[in-house]
């Protein structure tokens, strides 16, 4: 039989070092890393990644200075002190066989701290705090900051570094117009704007030595104006190779772009095109990123030439056994990142400790501990959603007898409706991946099963209720009108739905039948270019263009009873909630709150707004208004065979991140 993923699984010589496969594990802040008494967990969290089959792991930015923290106090590393910490990372990473780079990230003005420097007095959007120009002397000392920095985690025992010279990042303002506005011989044309991040990569190479390897992470599309424009991009690229890096990977668009690059509606590799041109311009290895997320997709850059390593951050903190399992040829039981960022970067953002929603240990190594049981027991798990399915795979890994009742004619529940929303095609991998699951387990799935508390009293001694939720009726008159529909009726049962719609309720579901609306298909990589204003190309600076608009598909009303905020219309994601915002915005969507439903008839919806009494004359009526608990099984008085999760313990607020993580943390304790 051929190898599976023959290129991804191929070794690359970096220079320095040969590694073992073309997987990188891309940095991605934890929150670990800012605090000594967590890298017994960080280490923990890397050892499982590199036992797992990656070849190099790529750190959490970590600061060479006060100026450059992320946050207040985050992770640096800038005296001996420091080396001890971090060597319990590296000595762990190297047990397991694999090879660990330090990411140096200096934030720049993207520091959330008032002690922030830039090229120039130039503010982000993203930030309250105003950047002090670095002068002369600065930019000298955090060079040497740099070198010192590379130089102690060498001493640390990290194989090499990764300098962060993208996503807008110090390095990104140096090099581009957009803040970069000096008129002395660090600012001007590309020659004087990148001689900072060269002159970063020279001193890290002449403190670390020949025999440790430097990764720069290169911005190949800014997407932001004034940013850098395609021949400037690759007169830095060659420069900084010239200066001594082992291996490009690639950066897209700063973090205060508005055109989204990582959330699930980007489509796979969708920016692998950039990657391709640059790899013609060097010697050096280039590493593709953003939205590679399955072995296939890898495989298939590589093996085209797009590039000589694949880089992917989520994707392993999904799944730490990602590579194993394709060497093993078992692509198929990969728990893909679904690309939600609801568990890692919307903590981060939110500065709480990262995550993932598909796999709550991730991070949490050493607290969400799954051992074998010590007692057998047999286990009813009823309700196949996914926190069902979270808790019936986990208690059967532990070796309880398990069997899985669903109601329904197939798994996933809300989860599998969702799947259904342009966009969040994604989400058909974790049903895929809990199918292979319960069957690699031995779970005994029943479905099309009711069952009720006698059968399952009778025969087991542990109980699962995760019967999920129904959609909430609100009582608004006219509410059994053919016109009115519920959310499942659009999103599973695909009953049809006209051109003017109303939508009653604001919040994730309403967000996505909204989405549902207005787009049949999931957009190709072109289509998104497009609506986007993407120019691969990077011809004009940034590689932004005037996006394509296409007239929307039907007339939306989005309503809610609150006041409408900024936020309405943007669903639950911290940072993925913007790009929702902006669609629903472009396609000419209503968005309107404060809104009392006073009854629906042949003519429409009719609200009062504003105390004007209005109708709006829609063809369908969708009720998005919340959910509530189902709980026909859960017993009166407390009984501790009886554990109930998700949806059918509280329905206000519930996602799949607190479902998988409270069926996973139930079936620990079973
Ligand atoms: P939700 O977020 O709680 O929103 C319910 C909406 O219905 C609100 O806009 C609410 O606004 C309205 N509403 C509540 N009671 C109502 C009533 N009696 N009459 C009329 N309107 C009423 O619930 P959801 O949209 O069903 O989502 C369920 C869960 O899934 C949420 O926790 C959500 O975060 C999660 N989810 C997540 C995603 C994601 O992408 N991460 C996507 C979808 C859903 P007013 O009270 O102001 O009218
Ligand atoms: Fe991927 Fe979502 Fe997990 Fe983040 S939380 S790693 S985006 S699946």
């Amino acid at each position: 039989m051929a190898a599976p993923y023959p290129h991804l699984l191929s070794p690359l010589d970096l220079g320095p070092f040969t590694l073992k496969n073309r997987v990188l594990m891309g940095s991605m802040h934890t929150g670990l890393e800012d605090r000594f008494f967590h890298y017994g967990k960080l280490a923990a969290y890397f050892a499982e990644r590199a036992r797992g089959g990656v070849a190099l792991i790529v750190t959490g930015g970590i600061s060479p200075n006060r100026q450059g923290w992320l946050l207040p106090a985050g992770g640096t590393l800038n005296t001996r002190l420091d080396v001890q910490n971090h060597a319990k990372v590296t000595t762990a990473v190297h047990a397991e066989g694999g090879r660990i780079a330090m990411q140096i990230l200096h934030a720049g003005r993207y520091g959330y701290h008032p002690f922030q420097v830039s090229a120039s007095r130039v503010k982000s959007p993203i930030n309250p705090f105003t950047p002090r120009a670095m002068s002369e002397r600065q930019i000298h000392a955090t060079i040497a900051d740099y070198a010192r920095c590379a130089s102690l985690a060498r001493d640390a025992g990290y194989d090499g570094v990764e300098i962060m010279g993208s996503e807008g990042y110090l390095l990104s303002q140096f090099l581009c117009p957009r803040v970069n506005r000096r008129k002395d011989a660090w600012g001007g044309a590309i020659e004087h704007r990148m001689r900072f991040p060269v002159e970063v990569v020279k001193a890290v190479r002449k403190a670390a030595g020949g025999d440790f390897a430097i990764v720069f992470r290169h911005s190949l599309l800014d997407l932001v104006e004034g940013g850098n424009t395609w021949p400037e991009i690759v007169t830095a690229a060659k420069a900084l190779e010239a200066a001594g890096v082992n291996l490009l990977n690639t950066g897209i668009g700063w973090h205060e772009a508005r055109v989204p690059t990582i959330v699930t509606s980007v489509p796979r590799a969708a920016f692998r095109e950039v990657t391709a041109r640059m790899r013609k311009e060097l010697k050096i290895p280039i590493c593709a990123s953003n939205r590679i997320n399955t072995p296939e997709v890898a495989e298939e850059i590589l093996a085209s030439g797009d590039a000589d390593m694949v880089s992917m951050a989520r994707p392993l903190l999904a799944d730490p056994e990602f590579v194993n399992k394709a060497a093993a040829g078992r692509g198929d039981e990969i728990n893909t990142c679904i690309a939600c960022n609801q568990a890692c970067l919307d903590h981060t953002f939110s500065m709480q400790r990262a995550s993932c929603l598909v796999n709550p240990r991730a991070c949490h190594e050493t607290e969400l501990v799954l051992i074998a049981a010590k007692h057998k027991k047999r286990v009813a798990v009823v309700g196949g959603g996914v926190a069902g399915l979270a808790a019936a795979t986990t208690a059967a890994e532990r070796g309880h007898a398990v069997t899985l009742f669903e109601a329904a004619g197939a798994l996933g529940g809300q989860f599998r409706m969702a799947a259904a929303i342009p966009g969040k095609e994604e989400f058909r991998e974790t049903i895929r991946y809990y199918e292979k699951r319960l069957a690699r387990t031995g779970v005994e799935v029943k479905l099309g099963t009711r069952v009720d508390r006698r059968d399952l009293e009778a025969g087991f001694d542990a109980i699962v209720v995760a019967t999920g939720v129904v959609p909430r009726k609100p009582r608004i008159e006219g509410l059994d009108h053919p016109k009115v529909l519920s959310y499942v009726d659009v999103l599973r049962d695909k009953k049809p739905v006209g051109q003017k719609v109303a939508l009653i309720g604001a919040g994730g579901i309403g967000v996505d039948v909204a989405e549902f609306l207005l787009h049949d298909t999931d957009p190709t990589t072109a289509e998104f270019q497009q609506a986007w204003g993407i120019d691969p190309k990077v011809e004009k600076p940034g590689g932004l263009v005037d996006p394509v608009r296409k007239a929307p598909r039907r007339e939306i009303w989005l309503l809610q009873r609150k006041p409408a905020t900024k936020r309405m219309g943007a669903g639950p994601g911290r940072t993925t909630g913007w790009v929702h915002r902006i669609v629903l915005e472009r396609e000419g969507v209503h968005l309107l709150g404060g809104v009392e439903y006073l009854k629906v008839d042949d003519q429409g919806l009719h609200i009062r707004q504003d105390g004007d009494v209005k109708v709006l004359p829609v063809d369908h009526v969708v009720v998005c208004a919340g959910q509530e608990s189902v709980r026909d099984l859960v017993p009166e008085r407390e009984d501790a065979r009886y554990h109930v999760i998700g949806g059918a313990d509280v329905a206000a607020e519930l996602d799949a991140k607190r479902a998988i993580k409270q069926g996973t943390e139930v079936a620990a304790r079973l």
